[in-house]
């Protein structure tokens, strides 16, 4: 290979990468197709300004602004665009980061991409399968069994909390 093909591999592949990393994190990858699809206006109609933001726009909440990032009942946490269960109370854990976060998704729950990187690090998104919105991150440092973190939005959930057994039931 010569000096110059060298060259221009290097140029393709850096192109390649700023063109996946400049596409909008709510569109879906490629041939993505979601089972749940509306409108921009209907998303707007369905979610308050700061959940449009995080889910359709790939925003990030700030760091403890969510009441879900100390949530310790049991219960399960929804996605908020369309209600798909997404994360137990069972796998989620303290990261400290100030988010919500778990070592797992519900199986089948969430679909990811790759980003590009994101403040130094290869960052890989994480979305709901059902409806295609943005709920946050997956890093490769969460507690076993895993290792991984999913560094969620609170504003993209809705928290169920399992209902208590009634006296004497
Ligand atoms: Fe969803």
């Amino acid at each position: 290979m010569s000096r110059r093909e060298f060259l221009r591999g290097v140029v393709g592949a850096l192109v390649a990468s700023a063109t996946s990393m400049g596409r909008s994190r709510a569109e879906g990858g490629a041939g993505e197709r979601f089972e749940i699809v509306k409108s921009d206006d209907e998303w707007r109609r369905a979610l308050s300004a700061g959940q449009y933001a995080v889910l359709r726009e790939g925003d990030t909440e700030r760091a403890r602004s969510s009441p879900l990032d100390e949530e310790r009942r049991p219960g399960v946490y929804r996605c908020a665009g369309c209600d798909l269960p997404v994360f137990s109370s069972q796998t989620k854990f303290d990261s400290g980061t100030g988010w919500p976060s778990f070592w797992v998704a519900i199986d089948g729950a969430v679909r990811t991409r790759q980003e590009g990187i994101r403040f130094f690090i290869p960052a890989t998104e994480v979305h709901c399968r059902r409806c295609g919105s943005h709920l946050g991150h997956v890093f490769g440092d969460g507690p076993a069994p895993t290792h991984l973190r999913y560094c969620i939005n609170g504003i993209a959930l809705r928290f169920e909390p399992r209902p208590t057994p009634s006296a004497g039931g």
